[in-house]
């Protein structure tokens, strides 16, 4: 009969423990409208406010054709930056977005560090429209994989879920099991191209599991970000080891020279 009596106050308590937590939600939703990631005034919808998004810089034609760095005009053929060709890369063909400047670098980081999970769409959207090309050549995705520990921390993995997105929009599959990061390097800030090279290199290998995923087949890098390329082409050389036929890559946002911008 005690048990019975201490027994309907801890359910009730437990029942308006959750009725207020749903009424607080309720609350925070109707109180709280979404903050335009950039510039943190309130927004009508999910994403950046009109002015923010007016400042993005969105990549378009003419670009290099293997680094998809924009030419400041275009010269009516197909063309090679000097960059692509004194310093070639792994991959074989690269697109962005837009240019990482101090919008597209909020979102990033509103994406990957401030839950703001509901920005992925939209950024997966305009990567796959800059990708158009490669995403009709391509057979499978490959996001850039977070050591484990890291997306233990972080939850999730931002490359996998804007690959799903850009996968979903293009009928592509995803292979999750193609590329695993076996080393857990610190992150790249700060570091110079160099430095950067050495902190990934044999970060990335394609486990026994994932070879099918791999051999023979024409595969389409995920990232959020390419700066300096060493990320990339690490993740590059280890699916051409072990037998990719071509290796693209497409991002959100590639730093342009003339543009940098701190990470
Ligand atoms: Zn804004």
């Amino acid at each position: 009969m005690q048990g019975e009596t201490a027994e309907i106050p801890a359910k009730r308590f437990a029942q308006l423990r959750s009725v207020l937590r749903a009424g607080l939600a309720l609350v925070t939703d109707v109180a709280l409208p979404q903050l335009c990631p950039s510039c943190r005034e309130p927004v009508d919808g999910a994403g950046l406010c009109p002015a923010c998004w007016s400042k993005l810089s969105f990549i378009a034609p003419p670009y290099c054709e293997r680094l998809g760095i924009p030419f400041p005009f275009d010269s009516g053929a197909s063309l090679l930056s000097m960059e692509a060709i004194a310093d070639p890369p792994a991959y074989n063909r690269a697109r962005a977005a837009v240019r990482y400047d101090d919008v597209a670098r909020k979102l990033v980081h509103a994406l990957k560090y401030g839950d703001r999970l509901d920005l992925a769409p939209t950024m997966g959207r305009w990567m796959a429209r800059a990708g158009r090309e490669l995403l009709a050549d391509a057979d499978a995705l490959v996001p850039v994989p977070l050591h484990w520990r890291r997306q233990w921390a972080r939850r999730f993995n931002q490359s996998a879920l804007l690959a799903q997105i850009i996968a979903r929009t293009s009928g592509r599959v995803v292979a999750h099991g193609a590329l695993k990061r076996v080393k857990a390097t610190p992150e790249q800030v700060g570091l110079d191209k160099s430095e950067r090279a050495h902190n990934v290199q044999g970060a990335f290998r394609v486990p026994a599991a994932g070879r099918a995923e791999v051999a023979g087949r024409k595969l389409l890098l995920i990232d959020d970000v390419l700066t300096s390329g060493a990320t990339i082409d690490a993740c590059t050389q280890a699916l051409l080891r072990a037998g990719a036929a071509s290796v693209d890559v497409l991002v959100f946002a590639r730093v342009v020279a003339g543009s940098r911008t701190p990470i």
